[in-house]
Order: C-alpha cells, then sequence, then structure tokens
C-alpha cells in the first residue's frame, strides 16, 4: 500500500533522494561509504561545497554578499547563536509562535528583546500585523512558517535594520525576495534532508559588531572562515540536503514547487472550509501552505476518521501536543495525490456521517 506521509517533521523526502542517499553509504568514493571518509576528502569537501552553492542558486542569492553554511544543533541553536553574534543592546521580535517564543527566550540571556507583536494571547492562531519596528534595534527576528500553528507570514515588514528568519518550516517552497533577509536559518529535517544539520544563510556585512567574546563554535564569522568545516560537519545529513537541492533544482527551483504547494494548500483547505465535519485551527488570511491545522467539529467521530486515515495509507496526521486535532503537513515532497488521499477520506466521512 503507498502510504502518505503528513508527518511535520522530520517529514517525508523525494524517494529518489532517499535512494541515492542510501547508495552512498554502500558505496560513495571507490568502494568506501560516505559514512567512513574524511570530511576533509575531495569528494566530500566537493559536496559541501556543492550544497552550499545550490542553496544560495535557489535563493536567489549568488554574488549578493551572503554566505551559506551547514551546522549543526538544530534551529534551536540559532536562537542563540543569532543573539550571540548579533545582539548588542536591544533585538525586536515578531511572537507568532512556541518556536519564536524559544528564540525570544535565548535572545534574552545576551540583552533587551522586545516583543514587537504578539499572538501569544489568542493561542497564535494569527500573525499580529501593523506593528512597529524602531531603528535603533540591533535587528528584527521573526518566523516565516509556525509549524505547529499552521500560520505562515505572507508579507515582511520593510525596514533598514538587519532581519533575521527562522524559515524551518518553509524554506525552498515559495518565491520570496530573500535578498530583504540578512539572515535566514532553517534546520534540515522539513524541506532539505534528515535531521543533523542546519542551514545558516548570511550577509556578511552584518558580523562584527558586537563586542562580546564569541564562543568559537557560535561564530558565525569561524563557520564561514572555515566552509562549515570549522569541526566535523554531518556529512550525511549534508549530503542528503545536497540531493534535495539538486532535485528541487531539477524541477525547476522553487518557481515550480510553489505551484504545486499551492495547489494542494487550496484542495486540502477546500475541504476543511467546505466539509461541516472539520474546522480550520488559524485565521484564514494566514494559514500555511505547508502546514494545514484543522479539528474534527464532533470528537465522536475521532476514531472512525483515524481508523479511517490509517487504512488509507495516511500517516503523520496528528496535530501538536499543544494544538490538538490534526495537522496536515504539505512540505515539497509530498505529491498532490497524497493530499488528495486524505480529502477522499474526509468526504467519505461526510458522506458516512
Ligand atoms: N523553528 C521552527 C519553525 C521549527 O518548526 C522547529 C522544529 N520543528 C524549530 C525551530 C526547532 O528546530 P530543531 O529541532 O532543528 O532545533
Amino acid at each position: 500500500m503507498k502510504l502518505h506521509n503528513f508527518s511535520a517533521g522530520p517529514c517525508i523526502l523525494p524517494r529518489e533522494v532517499i535512494t541515492k542517499a542510501s547508495e552512498a553509504l554502500l558505496d560513495f568514493d571507490n568502494g568506501l561509504s560516505l559514512l567512513e571518509i574524511s570530511h576533509r576528502s575531495k569528494p566530500f569537501v566537493d559536496v559541501m561545497d556543492k550544497a552550499s552553492d545550490l542553496a544560495l542558486e535557489l535563493l536567489g542569492l549568488e554574488g549578493k554578499g551572503y554566505k551559506a553554511l551547514f551546522l549543526q544543533g538544530g534551529a534551536s541553536t540559532q536562537f542563540l547563536m543569532v543573539a550571540l553574534n548579533l545582539l548588542e543592546k536591544r533585538a525586536g521580535y515578531l511572537n507568532t509562535g512556541t518556536w519564536a517564543d524559544k528564540a525570544i527566550k535565548e535572545a534574552r540571556m545576551y540583552g533587551d528583546v522586545y516583543e514587537v507583536g504578539s499572538s501569544k494571547k489568542e493561542h497564535f492562531n494569527y500573525i499580529p500585523k501593523g506593528y512597529d519596528i524602531p531603528s535603533d534595534y540591533d535587528y528584527f527576528h521573526c518566523t516565516s512558517n509556525n509549524t505547529i500553528f499552521g500560520t505562515q507570514m505572507k508579507s515582511f515588514p520593510k525596514t533598514d535594520i538587519p532581519m533575521v528568519c527562522d524559515m524551518s518550516s518553509d524554506i525552498f517552497s515559495r518565491s520570496l525576495d530573500f535578498s530583504q533577509f540578512d539572515l535566514i536559518y532553517a534546520g534540515a529535517q522539513k524541506n532539505m534532508g534528515p535531521a543533523g544539520t542546519t542551514l545558516v544563510v548570511i550577509k556578511e556585512d552584518i558580523l562584527g559588531k558586537v563586542s562580546r567574546k564569541i564562543p568559537s563554535m557560535m561564530d558565525y564569522k569561524i563557520h564561514i572562515d572555515k566552509s562549515s568545516m570549522f569541526n566535523t560537519p554531518p556529512v550525511f545529513a549534508v549530503y542528503t540536503s545536497m540531493l534535495t537541492l539538486e532535485w528541487l533544482k531539477n524541477l525547476g527551483g522553487i518557481k515550480a514547487i510553489e505551484k504545486v504547494n499551492e495547489m494542494k494548500a487550496r484542495i486540502m483547505y477546500s475541504e476543511i472550509d467546505l466539509n461541516p465535519l472539520f474546522k480550520g485551527y488559524s485565521a484564514k488570511e494566514d494559514r500555511s501552505n505547508m502546514n494545514a491545522t484543522f479539528t474534527l467539529i464532533n470528537d465522536d467521530l475521532k476514531e472512525t476518521f483515524e481508523t479511517m486515515c490509517q487504512e488509507a495509507g495516511i500517516r503523520g496526521l496528528n496535530g501538536h501536543r499543544s494544538v490538538g486535532g490534526y495537522r496536515a503537513s504539505m512540505y515539497n515532497a509530498l505529491s498532490i495525490d497524497s493530499v488528495k488521499a486524505l480529502v477522499e477520506v474526509m468526504s467519505e466521512l461526510e458522506s458516512q456521517a
């Protein structure tokens, strides 16, 4: 039976990427596994270079003063690295969800952090708008897609201060002018690869402006100088990310995948809106094209619905424990057919009820 993987992350990856990655485990370089070669060997240095180049190329940031790094420690480590490298006195954060909240908590250890907007009181079911960003802040931080609540920023503020964005759950999924951001970070385990590496794209000229001493592993400049090889990189995660970026480039890049992602989201949300048994969680104008959050109106149908999903090969649909209900994550590698399979089950439930 074909399985439909709606997991929020780690999540579905293109099958051909998994096949190629598994081949490299057996034989990557003349009989040696990817896992047993030196990260300093030419074949792996080429992988790291290619992954970095592809990331910048797909984002349209080549030749614009940006560097792409593949680091460890997940997006969660970026919550503190951003502050350590950029926060001298004060910074503004948009609080749109659990991950933004965690980023704020970490940054508060290093300076004054102001929430320029927050939807916390409404349990993060919308994206705040119309907030001001004072020009004397060191930077502004936002989260483009809120994986848990299923909201997505559809536009970004205009500001003269550096803009930092956590794009963990929607990077490479939609066209944006990525040059409006000075630092973008994203854990690999959604649209890029397995857990274990984090892509950080930095405009180099924002660095070197804080007075504190930065521990080496936390210092972006050191990682840039060492081309992501200051310490041993997570070779498998970087290689698999490179394969996914290649897959995306061959598909036609972000513009091409964006069309598919929009179609999947349209199919999913129209079922949520038209089917009287279900209700969407987030404000309509802020709905995420990556994570659709919804609940059953009548909890008595829970068991039937979940059994039907299971029988149809649908996996990973449970909402985050803090929200409950369901969450259909529709990352780049999820096919339209998988979304159709879920929508079919939802409408079948309606016809039975
Ligand atoms: N930011 C966002 C938007 C996320 O979705 C996640 C993980 N789901 C994180 C940060 C934390 O990422 P990690 O587990 O890689 O530290």
